[in-house]
């Protein structure tokens, strides 16, 4: 396979994109979903900004560099990568924090509309800081929780409503919501929807505007490639906008910050999603990650993260490898992962870290690979499904370190 491998890397038009990671020796990355690599430009740019704008031109660079319109240039990058316009995205907080947001506004819009709707719909098993959110918003008699399984969300739809909260690409099993649909049948109910990009955006096309979504959310710390805990994003379509209210009241996003009211009275848009100061080093980390896959471009990388991961089913099923994959086997219906149940997933997961394959393990039983296509190689598939398939055969997994659980896994 490692023949068919090359050979396939050599016709890859993606390959000299490798390069532009900093990727460390030895290391086959299968996590990029879960952190994305350091673009080989982000030392520099910090460098820059912290030497220069911070330090030589301190206060200055607020104007001078721009940082005060950080926020809304880097989410015009990220809008084309969602189906949104520029002046729908905005970069900040944590994806967490932007939940609240948004889901507050989407109750403020159905409130303005005349609706006593409280219920946000989910599904159980979504990424638990989406379901924890709105536990937040249910303990202040906001909200009310309520979860279908997603076999039956359009059936669980009804009156009381107000907001569909689903993640697009599912975290533990890549599996892909019809977000057209899905986004039809709430709109029928009533109700509005918020999509989680978060698996999503930058290694699949979304089209957020073609699907008529009202709101989403995303990460910039996966495949953004922004760096750890880089800020997020936060979309809503222009049509919600004059309704649009929120509860961090910041200042950062009032009309006039610089004006210094005692009152409140929030930017137009968008904008008046930001609530504190950016932080500007993170910021700078994100807009050099995002810059980077919208150059490859998002078409791109779809096609090369299909192709991956069917490569590598394509190199276990070569060595006789039967694993109990968890998610679609259509790679058209998953994001850019594989995941496998196995009954010793972390023991799994961690012999392979042990051999540099660095993928991870989702509670309970799940050992999870991302396929992050900017980066990585049909070598890194055939290599990985070699190791994984020497880890199972040798017993490896058994020695006791690998039972030792880390605090984040
Ligand atoms: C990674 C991820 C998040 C991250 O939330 P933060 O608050 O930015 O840490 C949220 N939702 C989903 C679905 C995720 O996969």
């Amino acid at each position: 396979m490692l023949e068919k491998a090359r050979e396939l890397d050599a016709a890859d038009s993606l390959a000299p994109f490798r390069d532009r990671f900093d990727l460390p020796e030895g290391v086959i990355y299968l996590d990029g979903n879960s952190l994305g690599c350091l673009p080989r430009a982000t030392p520099a740019r910090l460098a820059e900004v912290v030497a220069q704008e911070w330090g030589k031109n301190l206060i200055r660079s607020w104007n001078s560099a721009d940082w005060i319109s950080l926020p809304q240039r880097i989410g015009g990058k990220i809008a084309p990568l969602v189906g949104a316009q520029a002046h729908e995205v905005i970069a900040c907080d944590s994806v967490s924090v932007n939940l609240f947001k948004l889901i507050s506004a989407a109750l403020a819009m159905q409130a303005q509309n005349g609706k006593r709707r409280k219920v946000i719909l989910s599904e159980p098993g979504n990424f638990p800081t989406d379901l924890y959110m709105i536990e937040g918003l249910e303990a202040q008699g906001l909200a009310e929780r309520r979860l279908a399984p997603r076999e039956s969300i359009a059936d669980a739809m009804d009156e009381d409503v107000a907001l569909l909260l689903l993640t697009h690409a599912h975290y533990k099993t890549g599996e892909l919501f019809d977000m057209a649909a899905l986004t039809r049948a709430a709109h029928a109910a009533g109700a509005l929807v918020l999509w989680d990009l978060s698996h999503s955006c930058g290694a699949l096309p979304v089209d957020l505007n073609g699907c008529e979504a009202d709101l989403a959310v995303g990460c910039g710390y996966k495949y953004l490639n922004g760096g750890p805990g880089a800020p997020a994003f936060a979309f809503v379509a222009e049509r919600h906008h004059d309704a649009l209210q929120q509860p961090l009241s910041g200042w950062m996003g009032h009309a006039a910050p610089f004006a210094f009211s005692d009152d409140y009275q929030p930017a137009p848009g968008v904008d008046s999603l930001l609530c504190g100061t950016a932080p500007i080093l993170a910021m700078a980390a994100l807009e050099v990650g995002v810059e980077l896959i919208a150059e490859i471009g998002v078409a791109r990388l779809h096609a090369k993260s299909q192709a991956l991961s069917e490569f590598f089913r394509e190199c276990l099923a070569a060595q006789g490898l039967e694993l109990d994959l968890v998610s679609p086997p259509d790679p058209a219906k998953r994001g850019s992962q594989l995941s496998f149940r196995h009954p010793q997933a972390y023991a799994l997961s961690q012999a392979l870290i042990a051999r540099g394959v660095i993928g991870d393990f989702r509670d309970p039983d799940i050992l999870r690979l991302g396929f992050a296509p900017a980066y990585l190689r049909f070598e890194d598939m055939a290599e990985a499904a070699r190791h994984l398939g020497e880890v199972l055969a040798t017993g490896e997994w058994q020695r006791p370190e690998f039972a030792q659980r880390a605090a984040v896994t």
